[in-house]
């Protein structure tokens, strides 16, 4: 009796250790979260119609209150999945200017762990499984009336499974580069490369990251919410035993001044005291169309304040990218700005230099100037007091606010529409903090917000309505610098669809019409694209501000069937869609601006690419056609659209085509 007392007991304790899981699915059951308690470890993996697509990888984060990565328990078991959620109910909708689609629908199952650790502090890990995406987040109840908790590194990891291929971008060792302005998200990209393979710097890589999970899909991973409570986080190199880890910055950033952790309060002026992390997101799909048409970045946030106004999207002209710092004069500027009167366009980005080259009282004149064409200016200025050596000037306006609203003011009186704020120093807290500032007070003065030399933004167009896009890309300055990146634009352009632009707006920087990276449009290296490439490029970039690097005698040298397309170009989308592709070789998207659609597609293969697109939008009905002749170079012409949908379309190598009513 006594033996198989102890017997019996022992096969409780056994019990006790065995783990506790849950699955979560989505509201179509094609996205599993399977989360799992184990040895007082949390961990979660992820499916896509019955396909490992993360597999069990690590939850939990180190903080100065306690450790919350191990030593876990639940109380009461893991609890069953719940349909609603802490935030806006399991269904909700938006609207939203600046992005991808005009309208964003949320429908997802809400599921939260309640945790607790070793010394009794609790922690929630919540999830959201909606269809094609998993994120998660921690929220910590308030301990005692600590104000607030600092949390000093993650568990957090994503477990892809063996044989999946990247196409991941690496962050840089800090304080490198131009006048130790790095990191700022300008790396190259791997395409379709092996996990185990060392990242550049041996600092992991930057968000978002493309996963090509053998014939079984694609993942997307990224982070939203990121505010002046956070850090921006980044994924460690390959680690065989748990993949990929969330990484807080580095110590070297900023000069090496600031701490790489965050510092989170507990809301005590809501209802749960918690304090919260910023989201994982995790998208999946048999194909790449739920990577390229995601809105979870957005779908997951809320706005920080209401508009001050009414943000007009549009087009910008902009002299420095090929007649360079030597534009930035008064009459140049005139030059520009009757470019884009001519065009049509909203805007005239006037760079660096521009406070000591044409000056304040030359800059409202040019204001005024301009706004007699329907043109209005926007304003480059270096964000930093001291983080990094980049001289440009305006500087130490932007890093403090009361020289930064006294400027904001001169601006509002001047007629000023924005600003382009560069050369910002990496993702500890001080520097999402100033992201965060610049934006909220240019919004008290009218001010839309353009970031160059920045990180990744991380759903803010939603958060900040004033905000535009990020540069956070090795952008089209690099067109111009060097011919080795000139012909590389062709597979830059084909990846960001999928990557880096699907989850966030980027300021690539410009539509680059001459054909010589050069002012007088014959010496220098030569553009590799296509005319209809580049403008192509303009529906494939999404930005709600676009820049069209066209040039002064790019009006005369263009067919009229090019400059009335640039002129007319929509900046805006009411909805994308992926229609075909592969990252770094070709991408066909097609996106609505109203009741207008326009298939654009961008081919960086050395072959032609003959296409049978499925195109319903257009059915039965012929479209306006550009596309490159081999022979005849760029044409306009008219393309009959079967009555199924079917389009059979040509690109040329370094070519494009669009497709439009
Ligand atoms: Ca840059």
């Amino acid at each position: 009796m006594k033996k198989l007392l102890i017997l019996s007991m022992s096969l409780f304790a056994a019990m006790m250790l065995r783990a506790e899981s849950q699955t979560i699915t989505s509201p179509d059951g094609k996205t599993e979260l399977a989360v799992e308690l184990e040895g007082g470890k949390a961990f979660y993996s992820v499916k896509y119609e019955g396909k490992q697509m993360i597999e069990r990888s690590a939850l939990g984060i180190m903080t100065n209150m306690g450790d919350f990565t191990q030593g876990l328990k639940a109380e009461k078991g893991l609890p069953e999945q719940r349909t609603n959620g802490t935030f806006g109910g399991h269904k909700h909708s938006y609207t939203m200017q600046n992005t991808k689609a005009s309208k964003g629908y949320y429908d997802y199952k809400f599921y939260g762990l309640s945790l607790k650790n070793d010394k009794e502090q609790k922690i929630n890990i919540c999830f959201e499984v909606s269809d094609n995406n998993v994120v998660f987040w921690y929220s910590i109840p308030q301990h005692k009336d600590a104000g607030g908790i600092v949390i000093t590194g993650e568990a957090s990891s994503f477990k892809l499974p063996e044989g999946t291929t990247t196409f991941i971008t690496p962050q840089s060792d800090p304080m490198v580069g131009w006048m130790r302005t790095k990191p700022s998200y300008e790396e190259g990209y791997s395409l379709d490369g092996q996990m185990t393979q060392r990242s550049h710097y041996g600092r992991g890589y930057t968000f978002p990251a493309l996963f090509r999970v053998k014939d079984d899909g694609w993942v997307l991973i990224s982070e939203s919410g990121n505010d002046s409570h956070y850090v921006g986080c980044r994924l460690s190199d390959y680690n065989p035993e748990y993949g990929y880890k969330v990484e807080f910055p580095m110590e070297g950033e900023s000069n090496g001044w600031g701490s790489t952790s965050a510092s989170v309060p507990f809301r005590t002026n809501t209802p749960n005291k918690t304090a919260r992390t910023p989201v994982r997101t995790i998208t999946v799909g048999k194909t790449l169309k739920p990577i390229v048409e995601t809105t979870i970045a957005y779908d997951v946030v809320q706005p920080k304040y209401e508009p001050s106004q009414v943000y007009k999207p549009g087009r910008y002209t902009w002299s420095w990218l090929v007649w360079q710092d030597n534009s930035i004069n008064y009459n140049d500027q005139i030059e520009f700005i009757d470019l884009a009167g001519a065009m049509g366009y909203e805007y005239c980005l006037v760079d660096a230099a521009w406070d000591t080259k044409i000056g304040y009282k030359k800059i409202e004149e040019l204001s005024r100037y301009a706004q007699s064409k329907g043109v209005r200016l926007l304003l480059w200025y270096n964000s930093n007091g001291s983080f990094n050596d980049a001289p440009q000037s305006p500087k130490h306006l932007m890093d403090n606010a009361p020289a930064r609203r006294r400027e904001m003011e001169w601006m509002q009186r001047a007629g000023i529409a924005g600003i382009k704020v560069d050369f910002f120093a990496g993702d500890k807290q001080h520097t999402m903090k100033l992201y965060e500032d610049i934006l909220t007070d240019a919004n008290d003065f009218g001010l839309q917000v353009i970031f160059h030399g920045c990180t990744l933004p991380r759903g803010w167009e939603r958060m900040y309505p004033n905000f535009v896009s990020s540069e956070a890309v090795l952008a089209s300055e690099n067109v111009f610098f060097s011919e080795y990146a000139a012909k590389n634009e062709a597979k830059d352009l084909t990846i960001h669809p999928f990557c880096r632009n699907a989850v966030a707006s980027m300021d690539w920087g410009g539509t680059i019409m001459n054909k010589y990276l050069s002012k007088d449009n014959k010496s220098r290296h030569p553009r590799h694209t296509t005319d209809i490439f580049e403008m192509a490029a303009a529906i494939t970039i999404q930005t709600s501000i676009q820049c069209i690097a066209i040039q002064p005698n790019n009006l005369t040298e263009l067919p009229e069937f090019e400059l009335d397309f640039l002129k007319k170009v929509p900046t805006t989308w009411d909805e994308t869609q992926y229609i075909d592709g592969y990252p770094g070789k070709y991408v066909v998207l097609a996106r609505r601006h109203g009741t207008d659609w326009y298939v654009a597609g961008l081919n960086a293969e050395k072959e032609e690419k003959k296409l049978s697109l499925n195109l319903p939008q257009f059915a039965g009905r012929t479209v306006n056609y550009y596309v490159d002749d081999a022979k005849k170079g760029p044409q306009l012409q008219q393309l009959k659209v079967e009555e199924d949908g079917t389009a059979k379309v040509t690109i040329q190598p370094n070519g494009g085509i669009i497709l439009t009513r």
